[in-house]
């Protein structure tokens, strides 16, 4: 600490074994460069150090309790903030192939698909489900 009461130097580190999820590199660059790196939902296009950047995204999480599939149908290329959106159940396709937003603040867009992607309707089905049991209920009275 310096007199300001700030830290210096690199942050302290410690030893640690985990047991992480193993997942198929091959398929997050596949959905990546079939979709563009665009972002299905908002269609955004972002770089990082002069490079495309996009997210490989599951439908169905891959850990517990979800237990859903490393597969191409199990995978959206989203931009980063609608994957947080995504995977915080904050917004959702619909059975038309509609985004919508869990609290429905927002005007449905079509997800946009490349013809050689295919996605699975039940894991979409399935993170549906999620988004419903989060909806926030409008308050009463
Ligand atoms: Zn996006």
């Amino acid at each position: 600490m310096d007199r300001y009461g700030r830290a210096t130097g690199p942050a302290p580190r410690r030893d640690t074994t985990r047991s992480v999820i193993v997942r198929d590199g091959s398929l997050a660059r596949k959905v990546k460069e079939l979709e563009g790196d665009r972002c299905q939902i908002c269609d955004t296009a972002l770089r990082y150090l002069n490079r495309p950047y996009s997210q490989a995204a599951h439908i169905r999480g891959l850990g517990r309790p979800h237990h859903g599939p490393d597969e191409l149908r199990n995978l959206l290329c989203l931009c980063a903030n609608c994957h947080v959106l995504f995977d915080g159940l904050e917004i959702y396709v619909d059975p038309d192939g509609l985004v919508r937003d869990t609290r429905g603040g927002r005007e449905p867009r079509p997800l946009r698909r490349d013809p050689g992607h295919p996605l699975d309707e039940a894991h979409i089905a399935y993170h549906r489900s999620l988004c419903n049991l989060n909806a926030r209920k409008p308050a009463v009275g």
